[in-house]
């Protein structure tokens, strides 16, 4: 609570320096001027002359070298540590990125010295020090954090956005942590040895003034350089990742805050304040006796000439060997990066140079095609093919060189899939397999911080799994479109790809949910059925198809339910798994099978299974034998899951149970086809399976005639011929309705259920009845057993299947009565194929069916206008029956 309230201070804060980052910038320069010239009322006093004895000059000069040593490991730590820290910014590959912070870290660096110089009275030559301290102290990664979050905007509101989200997830940490540093490394002014105070000293002063900055004077300034350059609307690597690589970012800085760390952070603090509040009154009085004590104990007596000599030998020797080491790790540093590091870049860079060359040549060469074109387009009616080929070679000469800029890169790319302005990075070279190897196996940078081409380097050189590459790039729709390129260039497929959408999609939802190896998405047609009035509530049904009428007569039998309204009723509720275990002998097998219908040790079973989830429960369990082996079908309510994952989980730990009564039982199959899923059986139409609902309507006769354009008489004569004979005929099982599976699956589609379950969910009998004194209103019922259906877990979690749920009033879990949602979902999905079956049966009755079939479902593009329809009645008449 507190965290969100100082997070959004910082946002504000973060907004404010973005939206006036003229006047943060002037107030920062103003303030640091004024500390440059401030007249500082405290001067430390001269020097004492001071007559030394020889014996203190040596232990002096030991002292130094001491000191200096120290200093000298401090000072190599800094650099080093400087070193690595730019090293890993040279990796980001983002010069833009590397002179932001660049440039942050040197004017930082120049206001602490200034601001040092000022108010600790130090002199010029100690600076040094303070400079060591302010490399390692600073906090480049949260600057080049909020440099990315800058970078990552297309405009330049969406600059002042990221920057104030950015600062709002850093701002308190930071301010925490200076607070922390400052008053941890103050504990060092408060020793007593001056060395270290004065050390200790640079440092807080190093922290405020690095906090300060960071918190001022940086996004003000990114802000500015941002819009002045417009560098986020350029062709930055880090611009094209959008949206996903800033959730990752700031999801990154979200983890790595952690309440307990903060927590103990300002307890810390509340401590050390205490400590200086204590230390600094005592020390009041130490300091008004201190000065006679320090002059007493520097009372030198007497000199030694010989000895003096010793001492400034041994004291210039220390601080002589301090420049020494720290020049040669400098110059080592220097030559390393010069000589070895730039001449890989150096390479690289001509590289890139001489592709880019011949990519600006293209333009000229396109013009020159288009010119060309426009040339053989005007002169067309005299074609002269002699023009025509030769502008296929011009297009087959540019398609080459576009084809040799690829293969520079990764050779097998095809053109196809790359040519989107956004993936065209063909102006850039790949870095080595060594180089990008150690990239991605960096924890702080990884796979996201290197162009596509080298991640499918790595894939190829089996690396980074295929399958495995959203997790690798950490952006799910980056990965997909490199798993298309992949998959373009080795299946040749690339063309057929461009009609497959993958943008814009929600992949993180999909990812270890709900599909893999995924190279995009099906963009289906959803329209809506209704208003379906049931049990008194209205009901727009979503409906995703691709067959032509089918939303249509389903729509129309919502309209002819609209008086009389549908009434459902919820008969049963058990999804089942049924495995199947084997015994030696079927004495065994027939002990076990009655073992378990003992009612008793049925509550064992189901104490055991019940112990798997906070909502599967199960009601009972149908043994069936067959020579020595057992089919058990477990039935188990799921709250508002379909239920299948849940009911495994419970089946198996049950069983588990039953081995360990009956050891000799083996488990062969935790899914023993006795379930039954997904495939045609009797037992799931018998025995029922997920929700066995029942919907009915009395249609008066008026509706009939009008709405519906047949009579009562002749809509249950042909429900009887047709559901009834005609299906015993043919034998089916569940099959006694008239397209039952049509509007079952277009809902099952569009609410992210599994549509393989169609199978068993379409089991439906559509009984038809004359109805009222005179028989002349319809009754009609479906009945259907086994709608196998949830509104959680599954494709439901889905954005667009979630909103068709929403549509419905049925999304996700049931707080209240669990179960309830998908028990709805149910009857809906019920009573629509009521409406749907009313309406084809009377199309049926009237003989309607093929008219409305031509005018809806046959798609202009195959249906010439020449050719008659009555020639296409055939084709038509097998869609809905
Ligand atoms: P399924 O079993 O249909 O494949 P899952 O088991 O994958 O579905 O998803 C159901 C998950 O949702 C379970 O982890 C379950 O604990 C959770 N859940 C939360 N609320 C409910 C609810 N009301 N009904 C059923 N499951 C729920």
């Amino acid at each position: 609570m507190e965290y969100k309230m100082t997070s959004r201070i910082f946002r504000i804060h973060g907004n404010f320096c973005t939206s006036h980052p003229w006047e943060v910038i002037v107030a920062t320069l103003t303030l640091t001027a004024c500390m440059m010239t401030v007249d500082y009322q405290y001067q430390a006093p001269p020097p004492k002359p001071t007559v030394r004895s020889c014996g203190d000059c040596i232990e002096e000069a030991e002292y130094h070298a001491a000191d200096l040593i120290t200093m000298t490991l401090i000072r190599s730590l800094a650099i080093l540590f400087g070193y690595y820290q730019f090293n890993r910014l040279r990796k980001l590959d983002n010069k833009y990125i590397l002179g932001i912070t660049g440039l942050f870290t040197v004017f930082s660096s120049f206001i602490f010295t200034s601001a040092a110089i000022n108010l600790l009275g130090i002199r010029v030559s100690e600076l040094k020090d303070a400079i060591f301290f302010f490399l390692l102290l600073i906090d480049l990664p949260k600057a080049v954090m909020l440099a990315r979050l800058a970078l990552n905007a297309s405009n330049q509101e969406e600059v002042k956005t990221n920057i104030a989200r950015g600062m709002s997830v850093v701002g308190p940490t930071l301010t925490l942590d200076a607070i922390v540093e400052t008053l941890v490394i103050g504990v060092g002014t408060l020793s007593g040895v001056h060395r270290l105070e004065k050390l200790s000293y640079f440092a807080c002063i190093s922290v405020l003034v690095n906090y300060v900055i960071f918190m001022t004077f940086y996004p003000a300034c990114l802000s500015l350089i941002l819009e002045y350059f417009q560098l986020s609307r350029t062709a930055n690597s880090y611009a094209r990742r959008g949206s996903a690589l800033i959730a990752r970012i700031l999801k990154e800085e979200d983890h790595r805050f952690n309440p307990v760390v903060q927590r103990v952070k300002v307890i810390m603090t509340a401590g050390l304040m205490m400590v200086h509040v204590h230390s600094r009154w005592s020390l009041r009085d130490y300091e008004n006796r201190t000065p006679n004590v320090i002059e007493d104990h520097i009372a030198f007596n007497g000199t030694e000439e010989a000895t003096a000599v010793h001492g400034q030998i041994m004291k210039w020797m220390a601080l002589g060997a301090d420049q020494i080491v720290i020049l040669i790790l400098l110059l080592a540093l220097i030559i390393k990066f010069v000589f070895f590091e730039d001449k890989q870049e150096l390479t690289e860079q001509l590289l890139t140079t001489e592709i880019v060359e011949r990519r600006t040549e293209m333009p000229k060469k396109d013009s020159r095609r288009r010119i060309h074109r426009s040339f053989s387009l005007i002169s067309t009616n005299s074609s002269s093919s002699g023009q025509a080929s030769s502008g296929d070679d011009e297009d087959k000469d540019s398609n080459k060189v576009d084809k040799e800029i690829q293969t520079d890169c990764f050779p097998e790319i095809s053109d196809v899939e790359s040519s989107s302005p956004e993936d065209d990075r063909m102006g850039e070279t790949c870095r080595s397999i060594e180089e990008c190897l150690s990239i991605y196996n960096d924890t702080d940078l990884g796979a996201s911080f290197l162009r596509d081409e080298e991640v499918i380097m790595l894939v190829d050189n089996k690396h980074i799994p295929a399958y495995q590459l959203e997790k690798a790039v950490e952006d799910a729709e980056r990965g997909v479109g490199i798993r298309r390129r992949i998959l373009g260039s080795q299946a040749k497929v690339t063309k057929a790809l461009i009609n497959l959408p993958y943008k814009n999609y929600n992949y993180e939802q999909v990812m270890g949910a709900c599909c893999e190896n995924v190279i995009g998405y099906l963009p289906i047609p959803v329209g809506y059925a209704g208003p379906l009035i049931l049990d008194s509530k209205e009901f727009y049904v979503p409906m995703a198809t691709t067959e032509g009428c089918l939303v249509a007569s389903t729509n129309r039998g919502c309209r002819a339910l609209m008086k009389c309204g549908v009434t459902s009723s919820v008969v049963g509720d058990g999804m089942t798994r049924g495995p199947v275990v084997r015994f030696p002998s079927i004495k065994k097998a027939s002990e076990a099978m009655k073992w378990m219908q003992t009612p008793a040790n049925f509550e064992v079973m189901k104490k055991n299974f019940d112990s798997t989830s906070r909502f599967a429960r199960l009601d009972k369990i149908l043994v069936k034998i067959a020579g020595r082996y057992l089919f058990i079908r477990f039935v188990a309510r799921t709250g508002d899951a379909m239920g299948m994952n849940m009911i495994s989980k419970g089946t198996e730990i049950s069983l588990k149970g039953v081995q360990e009564i009956f050891p000799e039982m083996e488990i062969l199959s935790l899914s023993g086809n006795f379930c039954t899923d997904k495939k045609p059986a009797a037992v799931n139409w018998i025995e029922g399976r997920g929700k066995s609902v029942v919907c009915e309507a009395v249609v008066p006769a008026k509706v009939v005639s009008s709405i519906l354009k047949t009579n009562v008489h002749t809509l249950v004569d042909v429900n009887n011929s047709k559901n009834m004979i005609g299906s015993a005929m043919a034998g089916s099982i569940g099959g006694f309705n008239a397209h039952a599976a049509n509007i079952v699956t277009a809902v099952f589609i569009a609410t992210g259920q599994d549509p393989a379950q169609n199978v068993s969910s379409s089991n439906c009998m559509t009984l038809m009845e004359p109805w009222g004194s005179d028989g002349e209103d319809l009754y009609i019922s479906c009945t259907m057993p086994s709608i196998e259906i949830g509104t959680i877990g599954g494709g439901t979690v889905l954005q667009a299947q979630g909103a068709c749920l929403d549509m419905l009033g049925v999304k996700g879990a049931n707080v209240e009565k669990p179960g309830e949602n998908a028990s709805q979902l149910a009857r809906i999905v019920c009573a629509t194929v009521l409406a749907g079956e009313l309406s084809l049966m009377s199309a049926l009755a009237a003989g309607h069916l093929v008219k409305s079939h031509l005018r809806h479902n046959r798609s202009r593009t195959v249906l010439p206008t020449e050719i008659s329809p009555q020639l296409l009645l055939p084709p038509c008449i097998d869609n809905n029956i």
